[in-house]
């Protein structure tokens, strides 16, 4: 499995490529690719030390729903508007994220709520849901965060084998 250090070299390596993979994934049958993927990520989160890792604690923002809110700000002991006022933002589409980078709640060995850490944190990267080419935008942009998707997507690659190699011939050399 790649580090989390080497990604963000490794995933510019192939941008292009992923920006091209994911049309072509579009055009493939959702319920194969489901079954590929949640196998995909079974097989290498059970050997993902994410404690280890903690790359999407310190590049992305949690959305936080109200139950995360009332759990998190009563173990906090403090009231809501003062959880929402220390750690939250409101972004375009009105979700409530933490709004510092790396989390608040990340500490040298980990995350420090982690028992009741928001449900948005508990299925990132959403590998094992389906539908999976719904999310194939931010699946690219997570190719240089988590070490788990750069590995899937790669993997893809190599089981699609042949038929992804005749649909980025389509493409200039020079483009990819
Ligand atoms: S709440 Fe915990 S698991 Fe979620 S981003 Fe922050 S440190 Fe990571
Ligand atoms: S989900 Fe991905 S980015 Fe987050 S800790 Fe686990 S391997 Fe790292």
């Amino acid at each position: 499995m790649i580090r989390y250090e080497d990604l963000k070299e490794a995933s510019k390596k192939v941008e292009k490529e992923n920006w091209i993979f994911r049309s072509f994934l579009k055009e493939q049958d959702s319920e194969k690719l489901d079954g590929i993927v949640h196998k995909l990520h079974d097989e290498l989160f059970k050997h993902m030390d994410c404690v280890s890792c903690c790359n999407c604690c310190r590049k992305v923002s949690p959305a936080l729903n109200q139950e995360d809110i009332d759990r998190i700000s009563k173990h906090l002991k403090i009231s809501e508007e003062e959880f929402k006022s220390r750690y939250l933002e409101v972004d375009e589409g009105g979700d409530l994220l933490i709004k510092q980078k790396p989390c608040s709640f990340l500490c040298k060995e980990g995350c420090s709520i982690y028992d009741i850490r928001p449900d948005d944190c508990k299925h990132f990267p959403y590998t094992d849901k389906p539908e999976f080419w719904t999310r194939l935008i931010n699946m690219v942009e997570l190719c240089s965060v988590c070490p788990v998707v750069f590995e899937i997507f790669e993997r893809l690659k190599d089981i699609y084998g042949e038929e992804f190699e005749k649909y980025k011939s389509q493409y200039p050399d020079n483009w990819i």
